[in-house]
């Protein structure tokens, strides 16, 4: 399918919370259609990253754009329209446990569709409506739980509601948050070959953060590792030093050992 994908671009962009420099001075471009994933130790400044593309932070300085749109000089109405059209997958992913699965990603579309129209939509589901969120979860395989309460899935299938309430919104790209933390790692091979086929599918551009090194090397074709909240390197997996590889690796499984603390020093 032609890319439909959204093209991502920082230039120069730091990230200050307080005294703390989440990012530091990182340029960076993801062209529409592309698959990248950011590998980096917990506190790195991964999900700070990913959350810049969809302006949920803000730039302290630097540059944030989306196909060429500076996200800094849109109007709200604009803003809204990019944020509709990335879809963010959140780690802990968001999902109101008491609801149907239908309405749950139903609730993807309230950044298109009047408060009115979304409300109406998530409480009354029309037949079409229903039939698009049955597509949509048939791509991501759990198209029998339409109906279901959400807190009776399992965690798997939870995550895949999420992954389906990110399509629904029919996004440009997508961004997931350590889509595969704490799962085992059959499913977490399950995840990222399903969140590749589904950006292919659909011509979106793929940003995945991962702390896991080595799946980061099996699913992408392009490895940017962030650390202390600057781009350590930004290649292609064959193209990685011994060095570079032990020096993530080692970052990334001192975190892990270290119960998930961020090893973050750059204050
Ligand atoms: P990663 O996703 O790689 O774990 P984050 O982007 O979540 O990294 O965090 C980068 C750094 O910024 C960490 O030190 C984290 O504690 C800090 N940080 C993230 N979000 C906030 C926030 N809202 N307020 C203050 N500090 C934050």
């Amino acid at each position: 399918m032609a890319a439909n994908g959204a093209r991502l671009l920082l230039r120069n962009v730091s990230v200050r919370y307080g005294a703390l420099t989440a990012l530091d001075s990182v340029s960076l471009e993801v062209q529409a259609g592309e698959a990248i994933a950011l590998v980096g130790p917990s506190g790195a400044g991964k999900t700070t990253l990913l959350k810049l593309f969809n302006g949920a932070v803000r730039p302290s300085t630097g540059e944030v754009s989306v196909d060429g749109r500076i996200l800094a000089a849109l109007s709200p109405a604009e803003l809204q329209q990019v944020r509709a059209d990335t879809g963010f997958i959140y780690q802990d992913l968001n999902l109101i446990p008491n609801l149907r699965v239908i309405q749950n990603i139903v609730t993807g579309r309230f950044g298109r569709r009047s408060l009115f129209g979304s409300a109406v939509d998530v409480l009354l589901p029309s037949r079409s409506t229903a039939r698009a969120v049955y597509r949509v979860l048939e791509q991501v395989g759990i198209e029998e739980k339409l109906y279901l309460r959400t807190d009776m899935l399992s965690g798997g299938q939870q995550q895949r509601v999420a992954i389906a309430r990110a399509l629904y919104q029919q996004p440009r790209a997508l961004l997931c948050d350590e889509p595969v933390a704490s799962v085992d790692p059959l499913r977490a091979r399950a995840v990222l070959a399903l969140l590749k086929k589904l950006s292919e599918d659909n011509g979106l551009t793929l940003c995945v953060s991962l702390h896991h090194l080595e799946l980061a090397k099996e699913f992408f074709p392009r490895l940017v590792a962030v650390r202390n909240g600057r781009i350590l390197f930004d290649k292609k997996p064959d193209a990685i030093t011994d060095q570079e590889y032990t020096e993530i690796y080692r970052l990334t499984h001192a975190a892990e050992n270290n119960n998930g603390e961020p090893e973050n020093t750059h204050q």
